[in-house]
């Protein structure tokens, strides 16, 4: 076994929209040159680039709005500093419901005004001009944010990827099998080809696999690979390319135009998760249900709550289903800071189906644990260690994840 020199003491494991974020965050504070990337596959592999990639600001939670109104700071930045063109479209996000839910857009709309976001009460007819798809009878109440949108997340990591690289950043391909921890600081890293490289700071942010590294160290993530999925219909003329996302909160699902067709999610009730053990490197042609590779059993589950809405689902096709893991947490609070009782060591996870949004935020936060600069927001409802000790893999706790995705009406 050979020992890799300390040329670059900054180690981040995971090329995907995590790793990417933390990377352009230290490069923007002139760490580039201390920073590499481990990713053992390509930039982006694996969750980010199967993302619905809507970026919204609009939740309960003011840290979780302060984190995603990051994202569109770097988001500014990546596009008028580093000219990149991430598919940015904002459409903005329009809420409905019917009547028995007005108190949820009220909330919405209030945490909106006390957080600075812009919103508007739209009537039906201003409503459906946004999402001609919509049935009228539908919803009773429409509130818009208009700064809401989504993006095209390979994008959206490459470029941060690139913009780090451009400030000094490396990246390497190589599959990190161990996080060494010496007398209480972190060591470095073991990699599958035998190699070991010294670090003074470990960045885990590996996402669904993120666990696997971090269990035989004491410290289990709060966190665990639950299905995210969607669904884009088939092209038609009722979903215009500038048409609004659409939440509709009474029945947990999203929608958002993808290129004149609909693209469309709906949590189920009953969310399917993995053992994070049990997944493989590469997720292309993984299913989480084998009984229900193509989703169908999955759409009509869902298509008695979103027909009344999406009458169209009835006769139009369906052209593609994707699916894919997304790290969801019994709180739902990120997995994200500086690990308890091991110096040098961060973990950058937990996403709970909203990575994209938050990335921008959870780079800043992280950059700022590292640097040892003041964190614009605190840290301890995400910490890593917050449950202590305890078996992330056991069958209540996957239960208490998937629940978490059963429960979540935002975007
Ligand atoms: C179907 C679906 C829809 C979604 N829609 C949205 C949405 O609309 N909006 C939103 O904000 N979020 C959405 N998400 C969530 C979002 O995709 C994730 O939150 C985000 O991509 C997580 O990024 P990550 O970097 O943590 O994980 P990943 O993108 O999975 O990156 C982790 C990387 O680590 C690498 N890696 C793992 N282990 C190792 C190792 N040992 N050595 C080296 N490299 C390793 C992997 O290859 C991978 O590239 C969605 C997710 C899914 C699946």
């Amino acid at each position: 076994m050979t020992n890799s020199p300390v040329d670059r003491d900054i180690l981040i494991i995971g090329g995907g929209i995590f790793g990417a974020a933390v990377a352009y965050e230290l490069a923007r504070h002139g760490l580039g040159e201390r920073v590499l990337v481990l990713e053992r596959l390509q930039p982006a592999a694996g969750a980010t680039s199967r993302a619905a990639a809507l970026v919204t600001m609009v939740r309960d939670d003011a840290a979780q709005i302060a984190l995603a109104r990051q994202t569109f700071r770097t988001i500014a930045e990546l596009e008028n500093e580093f000219s990149e063109d991430i598919g940015r479209r904002t459409v903005g996000a329009l809420h409905v419901a019917p009547a028995s839910h007005l108190a949820t857009l009220q909330a919405r709309a209030e945490k909106a005004a006390t957080q600075g976001i812009a919103c508007t009460w739209l009537d039906q007819t201003a409503a459906l001009a946004r999402a001609p798809w919509l049935a009228p009878e539908s919803f009773d109440h429409a509130v818009f944010f208009p700064d809401e949108c989504y993006v095209e997340p390979y994008l959206f990591a490459t470029a941060l990827l690139r913009a780090a690289v451009s400030l000094g950043v490396r990246s390497e391909t190589a599959e990190v099998t161990r996080i060494v921890v010496e007398a209480g600081r972190v060591w470095g890293i073991e990699l599958a080809d035998g190699r070991r490289r010294a670090a003074s700071v470990v960045v885990n942010a590996a996402g669904a696999w993120a666990n696997s590294l971090s269990v035989d160290l004491g410290l289990p993530l709060p966190m665990a690979p639950v299905r995210s999925q969607y669904w884009i219909s088939e092209p038609a003329p009722i979903f215009p390319r500038d048409g609004a996302i659409v939440l509709m909160p009474a029945i947990r699902a999203y929608a958002r135009p993808e290129v004149g067709a609909l693209l469309f999610g709906i949590r189920e009730r009953q969310p399917a998760v993995a053992d994070a053990r049990t997944l493989p490197a590469d997720l292309g042609g993984f299913v989480f249900d084998p009984d229900d590779a193509d989703g169908w059993a999955n759409l009509a589950e869902g298509a008695d709550e979103l027909t009344p809405y999406f009458p169209a689902l009835e006769t139009l096709g369906i052209a593609h289903y994707l699916t894919g893991p997304s790290n969801y947490t019994p709180d739902r609070q990120l997995v994200v800071g500086a690990a308890p009782q091991i110096a040098g060591l961060f973990v950058a996870s937990g996403c709970n189906g909203s990575g994209i949004s938050f990335a921008g935020g959870v780079g800043r936060l992280i950059g700022e644990l590292i640097r040892g600069a003041t964190p614009f927001v605190d840290p301890l409802p995400s910490a890593p260690g917050r449950h202590g000790n305890f078996d992330p893999y056991s069958r209540e706790f996957l239960a208490a994840c998937a629940a978490a995705r059963a429960q979540k009406t935002s975007g």
